[in-house]
């Protein structure tokens, strides 16, 4: 199977490669979609062109499209009730910007739609890591969603990082390296990142599991 992967950076794509792969429990063939994006709001405005270049220009069976939440709402399973899409939640703006584009689309004679899989990750992909790792202290969905609601917040983003790469502002080759050196433990850790992150994680890899 042929996935491109669409996320705020290169070393994010590398480990949503490894968590795919192992959401699916088959070997995937990663495809990187151009252009690259850099950041929120990027990943949301380039995504109707990717999507195109990828549908019309390729062979690609599937699109992963992940953000960082930052400090912004958390998806719940009450925004995939009908009429509940949250304006304020980034995983519900790409899954709209996702149908429209997809509602606006041609379709390509003899070609099967792309499927495609949103990810949020609360509040960096780093929070993710930690959990897939089984590091402590722990770092969940539901601690950070708390500490929006009810500051102060359980952790910063600088926070995470430093725990993941021992720097607050890793280099792309030292994040690459972490990723390349823990894709085994990672891909172990899906479990336990779908049961700590419901909202951001565990709809991505439920939509995963429906193709
Ligand atoms: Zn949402």
């Amino acid at each position: 199977m042929r996935i491109a992967v669409f996320s705020e950076g290169e070393a994010d794509e590398r480990a949503l490669f490894v968590l795919v792969e192992a959401i699916l429990g088959r070997a995937i063939e990663p495809v990187h979609p151009a252009p690259r994006s850099r950041g929120w709001p990027s990943v949301r405005d380039q995504l109707p062109l990717v999507w195109r270049a990828i549908y019309y220009q390729s062979e690609v069976d599937a699109l992963i499209v992940a953000a960082d939440s930052n400090s912004t709402m958390t998806h719940d399973a009450s925004h995939d009730q009908p009429g509940g899409q949250e304006d304020r939640c980034r995983l519900c703006q790409l899954q709209r910007v996702l149908t429209e584009t997809v509602q606006r689309a041609a379709k390509r004679e003899n070609r099967k739609m792309l499927r495609t899989a949103v990810g949020l990750a609360v509040p960096c992909i780093e929070a993710w890591y930690l959990c897939a790792l089984g590091s402590n202290p722990r770092t969940t969905e539901a601690l950070w969603a708390n500490g929006l609601k009810t500051p102060p917040l359980p952790y910063s983003k600088d926070d995470l990082k430093h725990r993941v790469y021992d720097s607050a502002i890793p280099s792309r080759s030292l994040m690459q390296d972490v990723i390349q050196r823990e894709a085994q433990r990672l891909a172990a850790g899906v479990e336990a990142v779908e049961r700590w992150f419901p909202g951001g994680f565990g709809t991505f890899a439920a939509e995963i599991r429906s193709w």
